[in-house]
């Protein structure tokens, strides 16, 4: 009998809906610039209550755009969570602008407000407060929003939420991206994520001119509109670069599949959600932290987190996740504290400020492993997920 089929931390679910939608955008007049990345647009800015939705070729192009539309630029500090994707705080970089991190909450693994509040008291004493934060609501439970809007308004910042994990997920019982305590919200469809588009991205926000913005950037900074135009139309031709932009367009069949998924969007929520309560449910006993939940968040899980519990031998996270790997469950680490990056590392001693030392965010490096959750995920293969995980832990640590 050949070995079970690896079983992977996250995938797309793809059905014959999915295909006969990008088969016609095949089939159409417009491969790009057609009806369907408008129609994407509409559906998803309905889905969460947003007024506007700019979508784009990735969620790390929609996070650049977000930053230029908030004129982040030279000069402009940004602050974010050490424990995201690199994408979050490169967009600061690719501005001109500075980033620093906030320290992460022990429970939520998100950005932590206390730490937060600390660091933007201390930073106002120095005359540096940061122009964005960038909560990023990690495995897709949402940042305390509330508290941060609160905070925004006190020291004058303004709030791109990286909801990249969290498309489907609510906040105080509403959908994460209306845009209720933020300037701008960023959802990513790469196929790992909640719904795909095979690689595309969505800043989504209530506010028009910021829309206008980053339509406009999405597309070399050119404009066809008369009304943003410096003199009179020269005739049907005519158009105006007004900024420097880039070619972020998504595509018609990027959109037509991103469409097509979002149909499914609330039960692939659904049954992530039932599939984290299931873990939940098979991982009491065991010498790992479950995922905590803040009681006014519902995740979309994206990721299920657990944390080996201290103290841990020298090693015994690393051979926990090899035992693992080993057995073909496509565990992942959901990040490598984007501070200990070497480019980061190399950034700070050339600029000698900011806080190099982020103890929550080191110690859950030391902790967290990803295990597999996604749709297509069966409870038998969950099943098989467990059993490993059982006999990892119960290995007693070899060296
Ligand atoms: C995946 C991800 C991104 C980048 O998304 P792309 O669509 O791949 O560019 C940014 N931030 C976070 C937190 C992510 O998980």
């Amino acid at each position: 009998m050949s070995p079970p089929a690896p079983i992977p931390y996250g995938r797309q679910s793809i059905s014959e809906d999915d295909i006969a939608a990008v088969e016609r955008v095949l089939r159409s007049d417009w491969l790009t610039q057609g009806p369907a990345v408008p129609a994407f647009e509409a559906a998803l800015a309905r889905h969460v209550g947003a007024a506007h939705a700019v979508a784009v070729n990735s969620a790390t192009s929609a996070l650049h755009l977000a930053c230029l539309a908030l004129d982040v630029g030279p000069g402009d500090v940004v602050w974010t969570s050490p424990i995201s994707f690199v994408a979050s705080s490169n967009c600061a970089l690719y501005c001109g602008a500075e980033v620093d991190f906030v320290d992460i909450d022990a429970r939520s693994y998100n950005l932590s407000i206390e730490a937060l509040r600390a660091k933007l008291e201390l930073a106002r004493t120095q005359g540096q407060v940061p122009k964005v934060v960038i909560p990023v609501h990690l495995a897709g439970q949402s940042c305390d929003m509330a508290a941060l809007h609160a905070l925004s308004q006190t020291y004058g910042f303004r709030i791109i939420e990286d909801a990249s994990h969290a498309v489907g997920a609510h906040y105080l019982g509403q959908p994460v991206g209306n845009g209720r305590y933020s300037d701008i919200t960023v959802f990513s469809f790469h196929p790992v994520k909640i719904i795909t588009s095979a690689e595309g991205g969505m800043a989504l926000t209530n506010d028009a001119a910021l829309a206008q913005r980053m339509a406009r950037l999405r597309s070399h900074g050119i404009t066809r509109e008369a009304d943003e135009m410096t003199e009179p139309s020269h005739g049907p031709w005519y158009y105006q670069q007004l900024e420097l932009g880039w070619n972020y367009r998504m595509t018609e069949l990027q959109a037509a599949l991103g469409l097509s998924q979002l149909s499914r969007l609330d039960a692939f929520v659904a049954r992530r959600r039932a599939l984290a309560a299931r873990y939940n449910t098979l991982l009491a006993g065991l010498p790992c932290q479950r995922p905590w939940q803040h009681p006014d968040t519902a995740s979309s899980w994206h990721l299920y987190v657990i944390r080996l519990q201290e103290p841990l031998a020298p090693g015994r996270h690393r051979q926990v996740f090899e035992a693992l790997r080993a057995q073909g469950i496509g565990v992942n680490l959901h990040y490598i504290p984007i501070h200990l990056q070497p480019y980061y590392q190399a950034r700070y001693d050339q600029a000698r400020y900011g806080q190099r030392h982020l103890p929550e965010a080191e110690q859950y490096y030391r902790q967290a492993i990803s295990l597999p959750l996604h749709a297509e995920l069966s409870d038998a293969e969950q099943d098989r997920v467990v059993a490993a995980l059982h006999q990892a832990l119960h290995t007693r640590h070899a060296g």
